[in-house]
C-alpha cells in the first residue's frame, strides 16, 4: 500500500491509496462495484456465499460491458482487460492480502454483522473495510469490527455503472485517513461523493424510501392503481421511473428493510412500513431481481403483477 500526504482542516494526514479492492456479496450491487473498480484498473475479488450468485454476477458484468461497448464507452479491451482482474470465491481468506474490502451483503444487520465476524480474523491489519448498507448505522457496524477507525460506510447507488453519486458516512470512530482513502477511491471509480451524517438511511434514503412507502400506502388506500401512481409521479414530478417500479428496481426487501430502520431508529410513526409492502415481501415478490414486485417481469413489457 502506497501512502500519500494531504492536508486537512485537522492537519496533515497520511493517506493510504487503495490498490486492490474485496466485495463481499455479489447481489446487484456487488457485481456493480466490481464492474466500475475492475474498468478503473483495481484487481477485485468477489465473495459471495452462494457461488450461483457469484457465477450470476459474473454473466451480468459481461453483459453490461457489452453495452457500454455498444454504446462506445468502452471498448473490447477495456472489457477483455477488466473481466481478467475480477476473481471470485466463497472463501473470505480470499481477501487476506486487500487494501480495503466493501461489504454489499443482504440488508439485515445480523447478516452483516456475521460477514465481518467471520471475514476480520482473515485481514491485514491495515486492511479498511465498508458497508454499502442503505440504512444501518455504521458505528454499529464499525463497532462490530476489530477496527472501527478503519471503518466506513460507502453508499453506492443501483445501478452502480451508471449512478454518479457516492454517499460517504464517517462513523464515530472512523479516522481521517481512511475517510481520505475512500474519497479519493470514489473519484477514481468516476464517482461524485457527498458526505452524510451517520443517522438513519442517511440522506439518499432517508427521502427516497419514505416517498417509495408513501406511494404503496397510496396504492394500499385506493388513491390510486400500480399504473396511475406510477405514470401520476413520471409526468407530474418529473420522475424518471415511477415509486413503484423505482421500488421494484431497488428491491422490496431492501426498501421494506430500510423503512424499518428508519421507524426503529427514530422512533417517529411517521415511518412506518406499509402493510401492503410487508405482504409483497412475505410472499417472496422482492421486485424485478426474483421476477415479480409491484409489476411481472415474466412479460415484456411488465405488467402490474395484481
Ligand atoms: P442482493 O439481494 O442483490 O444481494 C445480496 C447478496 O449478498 C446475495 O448474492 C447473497 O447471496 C449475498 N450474501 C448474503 N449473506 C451473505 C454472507 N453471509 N456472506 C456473503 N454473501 C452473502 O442485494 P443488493 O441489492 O445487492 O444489496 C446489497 C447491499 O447494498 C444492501 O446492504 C443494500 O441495502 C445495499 N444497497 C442496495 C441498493 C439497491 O438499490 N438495491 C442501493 C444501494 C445500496
Amino acid at each position: 500500500m502506497t501512502i500519500r500526504v494531504a492536508p486537512t482542516p485537522e492537519g496533515v494526514v497520511q493517506v493510504p491509496e487503495i490498490a486492490s479492492l474485496g466485495i463481499v456479496g455479489a447481489g446487484q450491487m456487488g457485481n456493480g462495484i466490481a464492474h466500475v473498480a475492475a474498468l478503473a484498473g483495481l484487481p477485485v475479488a468477489m465473495v459471495d456465499i452462494n457461488p450461483a450468485a457469484l457465477d450470476k454476477a459474473l454473466g451480468t458484468i459481461a453483459r453490461n460491458m457489452e453495452r457500454q461497448i455498444g454504446r462506445k464507452l468502452i471498448t473490447p479491451e477495456d472489457r477483455d482487460a477488466a473481466l481478467g482482474r475480477i476473481t471470485t470465491s466463497t472463501d473470505y481468506a480470499s481477501l487476506g492480502d486487500t487494501d480495503f474490502i466493501v461489504e454489499a451483503a443482504t440488508e439485515k444487520e445480523a447478516v452483516k454483522r456475521e460477514v465481518f465476524k467471520a471475514l476480520c480474523p482473515h485481514l491485514k491489519p491495515s486492511a479498511m473495510l465498508a458497508s454499502n448498507t442503505s440504512s444501518i448505522s455504521i458505528t454499529r457496524l464499525g463497532a462490530g469490527t476489530d477496527r472501527p477507525e478503519k471503518f466506513i460506510g460507502m453508499h453506492f447507488m443501483n445501478p452502480v455503472p451508471v449512478m454518479k453519486l457516492v454517499e460517504i458516512i464517517r462513523g464515530i470512530a472512523t479516522d481521517e485517513p481512511t475517510f481520505q482513502a475512500v474519497d479519493a477511491l470514489a473519484k477514481k471509480l468516476g464517482k461524485q461523493t457527498a458526505v452524510a451524517e451517520d443517522f438513519p438511511a442517511f440522506i439518499v434514503n432517508r427521502i427516497l424510501v419514505p416517498m417509495i412507502n408513501e406511494a404503496v400506502y397510496a396504492l394500499y388506500e385506493g388513491v390510486g392503481d400500480i399504473r396511475s401512481i406510477d405514470t401520476a409521479m413520471k409526468l407530474g414530478a418529473n420522475h424518471p421511473m415511477g415509486p413503484l417500479e423505482l421500488a421494484d428496481f431497488i428491491g422490496l426487501d431492501t426498501c421494506l428493510s430500510i423503512m424499518q430502520v428508519l421507524y426503529d431508529g427514530l422512533s417517529d410513526s411517521k415511518y412506518r412500513p406499509c402493510p401492503l409492502l410487508v405482504k409483497y415481501v412475505e410472499a417472496g415478490w422482492h421486485g424485478r431481481k426474483t421476477g415479480k414486485g409491484f409489476y411481472d417481469y415474466g412479460q415484456d413489457p411488465p405488467v402490474p403483477s395484481r
